[in-house]
């Protein structure tokens, strides 16, 4: 299939990554996760964020928040997340299941972006036996309408949470891309700014299998392996995903791949702005283009093959790029709609 901009999960697995799956293939080691690579692995993310953190790996991100949102919750506890983020509408009830009942409350504020207004209106909402009692902050990096929150923003929220006692969990599905778009270190949008528990998405920044949950408060982790076993999420050839993940720490790789994903959003945004009636619905600040484009340039874009999702209303579209798009993909697309909408 040629390349799409339906998801950045569309795109297969980096070189790097596969050439140290391939490496870490030949022989034999020990399973779930006792194994040199898997420690290795795990030193050099902790090396990354300069924490001594707990770091854990399970198979996809759906897994990483529910268990990690679990691991900081009763079932009596409520979750602050954003109305549109992957916790509330694109996990099937999972962080709910696997904590035993905690309840999501949400604020839909402009851009996917909480604000310390909404947070503290959710955190103070309820008080006594009678209601939910909230426990987590959940926060987006970069978020699902790929805008990305700068570091006072983000130590604005955490305040918040601190204030109201809450601990602060980040899905960072796509974190290596907000991590590319501010030009900072990763301590400086995670536990330096407040957040207590990462979920550092690999998948979407190029690897097959394997999303990675940090602990930056080891206390928070105790017994969270038999959490992440009980769920089905121990993977017993631990070192094949962990060789992966090497291979996009080795010179920065995650980097570089988020790099060319958030240049090639812009690329694509730049030329769309030139597009009558066509216009963006948010700032580009990740690999994400949100644009409004109206049903029949779809239909014409659709009909030569392009494959995208219509997520906001009938007109917002969702174009994701990845790792390894082309800018002949994104000047094609764009040559396409042109031509529809001249036509
Ligand atoms: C893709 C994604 C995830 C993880 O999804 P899985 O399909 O379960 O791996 C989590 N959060 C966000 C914001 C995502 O985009």
């Amino acid at each position: 299939m040629r390349q799409q901009f339906a998801s950045d999960n569309n795109a297969g697995i980096c070189p790097q990554a596969l050439a140290r799956v391939l490496e870490a293939n030949a022989g034999h080691a020990t399973g779930y996760g006792d194994d040199a690579r898997t420690q290795e692995a795990r030193e050099r993310i902790a090396a990354l964020f300069e924490a001594d953190c707990e770091v854990f790996f399970v198979f996809n991100g759906t897994a990483a928040n529910a268990l990690s949102l679990a691991q900081l919750c009763q079932p009596f506890n409520a979750i602050i997340a954003h109305a549109f983020s992957h916790i509330e509408t694109d996990e099937a009830g999972a962080p709910e299941f696997f904590s035993g009942g905690a309840k999501l409350m949400t604020a839909d504020t402009p851009l996917a972006k909480l604000t310390p207004e909404a947070v503290e209106a959710l955190a103070t909402r309820y008080f006594g036996p009678h209601h939910v009692k909230p426990a987590v902050l959940s926060l987006t990096q970069a978020t699902e309408l790929g805008t990305v929150y700068k570091p006072e923003e983000l130590r604005a929220l955490t305040d918040v949470a601190k204030r109201h006692g809450l601990k602060v969990h980040m899905d960072g599905a796509r974190f290596a891309n907000a991590v590319a778009r501010l030009g900072c270190k990763p301590a400086d949008i995670s536990w330096r700014a407040g957040v207590d528990v990462l979920c550092f998405g690999g998948v979407k920044n190029g690897l097959a299998v394997g999303e990675c949950i940090v602990f930056f408060d080891r206390t928070l982790s105790h017994e969270f392996q038999w959490r992440i076993k009980q769920a089905g999420q121990l993977n017993s050839k631990m070192r094949l995903v962990s060789a992966a993940w090497l291979g996009l720490l080795d010179g920065d790789v995650w980097l570089e791949n988020a790099r060319h994903a958030n240049a090639m959003a812009d690329r694509l945004a730049a030329g769309l702005k030139n597009i009558a009636g066509v216009a963006l619905i948010a700032p580009v600040e990740a690999n994400a283009v949100f644009a409004d484009i109206p049903p029949e340039l779809q239909r014409a874009l659709r009909e030569k093959g392009w494959r995208f999702y219509t997520f906001l209303g009938e007109t917002g579209c969702r174009l994701m790029c990845a790792w390894d798009t082309e800018p002949e993909t994104v000047d094609q697309f764009l040559t396409d709609l042109r031509e529809a909408a001249n036509s």
